[in-house]
């Protein structure tokens, strides 16, 4: 069964549109997501700064990881940051809010 990209680029950029409020405050407003399938990849998700573009890499993340890995991409956003302290803090925040950023600690190996 092939992956449907596009069902899953609306669902994820609903999501992304629902945290910008509820997270945010909407300083996240015009971002956009992406979904591909590249099994030759190495990463799950990206983000673009420069196009306010998250992508999402289906083929290599479980479909229950995928929130985790938006909101990685959406912490860099915020943060302007790589994963230093500044990336850090907001994934913290994001978890202490119930937003469902899995464990911390495994966030490093997302890109
Ligand atoms: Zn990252």
């Amino acid at each position: 069964m092939s992956i449907d990209l596009d069902q899953a680029r609306r669902r994820f950029q609903m999501l992304l549109d629902e945290w910008n409020l509820k997270f945010f405050g909407g300083r996240l407003f015009g971002w956009r997501v992406l979904t591909v399938d590249d099994g030759k990849a190495r990463w799950q998700g990206q983000c673009d700064p420069d196009n306010k573009v998250i992508t999402l890499n289906l083929h290599k993340a479980a479909p229950g990881e995928l929130e985790a890995v938006l909101l990685h991409e959406l912490a860099h956003a915020a943060s302007g940051d790589g994963h230093g302290g500044r990336w850090r803090h907001v994934l913290q925040e994001l978890q202490r809010r119930g937003a469902p950023t899995g464990r911390i600690e495994d966030h490093v190996q997302r890109d």
